[in-house]
């Protein structure tokens, strides 16, 4: 083991909500590991951006929709860091489409990426957990994949999957000491969202019972409290950061 600092692992952290996360832990103390699909500037800037907080960052590729992938980055961060305390199943993606025009392969790719992908890495992450006897997983949902929405059959099956995947997980290993809980955010304002136009925008905040969008900070402070000593006998929830739009 290399330093007695905490590492925290999150997925698709080169943007987004996961860049935030990795901020906000990294503002803990954590040590980073990031995972990244693609080299690219955002990736630089991440990397950048934690370092300067004083913490180690290891950046290691790999699509989450990929088994051995996600074997070979988990095994890498174990190499250097020793050790894994926080899991952040954070990458997903979105291919929106009524169900009566959706391809195979955007039902697919979704499920593989947002379910497939928490199960991939967790896999291998929580054998490790189980020898500490200690560590935190959480797993980014969606609200809509609790109360569903047009248009999204594919996301909403894969985010209620990680719900289910969540609960079941959290039950296994609770005599272990690892807390397994999820996160639904609602609306949140990322390149993810970005692509809508403004006028939908605006329609959906004005259904927001607190009328705007949620920030990605807004999610990580969420995350930063399930990796704490203040949620110490939480496990299992499914955390809504929505301003209301589901309750
Ligand atoms: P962004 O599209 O801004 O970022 C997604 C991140 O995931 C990127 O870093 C992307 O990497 C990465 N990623 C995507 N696919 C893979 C893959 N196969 N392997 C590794 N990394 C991958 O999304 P958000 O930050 O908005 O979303 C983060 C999470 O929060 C997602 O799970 C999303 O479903 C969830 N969420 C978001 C909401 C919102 O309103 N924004 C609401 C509810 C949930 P790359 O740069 O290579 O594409």
């Amino acid at each position: 083991m290399e330093n007695i600092k905490k590492v925290a692992l999150i997925t698709g952290a080169t943007r987004g909500i996961g860049k935030q996360i990795a901020i906000t832990l990294a503002k803990e103390g954590y040590n980073i590991a990031l995972n990244y699909r693609k080299e690219n500037e955002d990736l630089e800037n991440a990397k950048k951006e934690i370092t300067e907080l004083g913490v180690r960052v290891l950046a290691v590729q790999g699509d989450v929709s990929k088994y051995e992938d996600c074997e070979r980055f988990v095994k890498e961060i174990i190499e250097k860091f020793g050790h894994i305390d926080v899991l952040v199943n954070n990458a997903g993606i979105t291919r929106d489409c009524l169900l009566i025009r959706m391809k195979e392969e955007d039902f697919k790719q979704v499920i593989d990426t947002n379910l497939g992908g928490t199960y991939n890495v967790t896999k291998n992450v929580i054998s490790y957990m189980m020898k500490a006897h200690s560590g935190r997983i959480i797993n980014i949902s969606s609200v809509v994949g609790i109360v569903g929405n047009a248009g999204q059959t594919n996301y909403s099956a894969s985010k209620a999957g990680i719900i289910g995947f969540t609960k079941s997980l959290a039950k296994e290993v609770a005599s272990r000491n690892i807390l397994v809980n999820a996160i639904a955010p609602g609306f949140i304002e990322t390149d993810m969202t970005g692509v809508l136009k403004e006028e939908i925008k605006n329609e959906i905040a004005k259904n927001i019972p607190m009328k705007r969008m949620g920030s990605a900070q807004e999610v990580a402070k969420v995350v930063k409290f399930l990796t704490s000593d203040d949620s110490s006998y939480i496990t299992g929830q499914v955390i809504n950061v929505d301003g209301g739009m589901v309750m």
